[in-house]
């Protein structure tokens, strides 16, 4: 790790859901830092507990044990009204594999890129067009599409709409949970070109995927996590050279397959197989 203080340090944290005999532990002892401006990979399969440590950084799920600090202010200390005067600062975004969850179907691309603004308040409406028509162009959609409502446009486009709805507040961390994954190839191969370009040294990207190979060439680190685990964390060079874990080896061993397209299910039997899991 580096020097500098972390942006956001997770601290031995337990995430479970359910009660009774449904509980079940979905996060187990997670431990990781991202620095400023760092480009960060978290990978595992369905199921190992992505979304629920990405849900518990922004406070939509809470922690059993463990403390999540965000510039060293301990966010899991935070009582619910405080989470939300957070949340409007817009310094942690988030940006969904489905647009439509951040973008409102009855609004116009517009409005839903402006609304994080309105609600954190300050500016004139004629500023916040103004941002938000420099947003448009930094992502580069067409200011034509302003006026359009989520369906009137393709997937691609409205991935665009909400990685700029996510910019507009100026985030110091932007998670992005699996943001290509329902997009073709070439509209893939753009968002993540754009995406790397984006990150500047003002933003850090938290970059959910089950799919090594689709993140391994814009990340500078990886965390590995495997039922809901994290197995390994190292610089992305090395996860990729040099895999320490049963696991990350078999990632790396099937990441040009499951760019490819390869069978899904075939690659998990294998990974059963190897780790001796049922
Ligand atoms: P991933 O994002 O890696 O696919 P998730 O974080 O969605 O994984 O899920 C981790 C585990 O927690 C899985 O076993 C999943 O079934 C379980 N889980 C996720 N969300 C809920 C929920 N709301 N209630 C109960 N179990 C859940």
């Amino acid at each position: 790790m580096t020097d500098i203080a972390p942006l956001l340090s997770v601290e031995g944290v337990d995430v479970h859901y359910g009660r009774g005999a449904r509980r079940k532990q979905a996060i187990h002892a997670a431990d990781f830092a991202i620095a400023p401006g760092e480009v960060v990979g978290l990978i595992g399969e369905t199921g190992s507990g992505k979304s629920t440590l990405a849900r518990a950084i922004i406070g939509l799920v809470r922690p059993e044990a463990g403390r999540i600090a965000f510039h060293e202010e301990d966010l899991t200390a935070l009582t619910p009204a405080k989470w939300r005067a957070f949340r409007r600062t817009g310094v942690i975004q988030y940006v969904f594999q489905d647009p439509l969850r951040s973008l409102d179907p009855d609004m116009t691309l517009h409005d839903s890129v402006a609304e994080p603004l309105l609600i954190r308040g300050g500016l004139t409406r004629a500023q916040i067009t103004e941002k938000v028509r420099r947003q448009f162009g930094k992502v580069l959609l067409d200011e034509t599409l302003l006026s359009r409502l989520p369906g009137q446009v393709s997937g691609g486009q409205r991935q665009r709409a909400a990685i700029a709805r996510a910019l507009l507040t100026e985030p110091r961390l932007l998670i992005l949970d699996e943001p290509v994954s329902a997009l073709d190839s070439a509209n893939r191969v753009q968002i993540l070109e754009l995406l790397h370009a984006l990150a500047g040294p003002d933003v850090a990207l938290l970059f959910i995927s089950h799919d090594l190979g689709s993140v391994a060439g814009i990340t500078d680190r990886v965390i590995v996590l495997y039922r809901g685990r994290i197995v390994e964390v190292d610089r992305t060079d090395s996860i990729i050279n040099r895999p320490a874990h049963p696991y990350t080896k078999l990632l790396v061993g099937s990441a040009p397959t499951l760019t490819a397209g390869g069978s899904d299910r075939q690659w998990r039997d294998r990974l059963r197989a190897e780790l001796g899991a049922a």
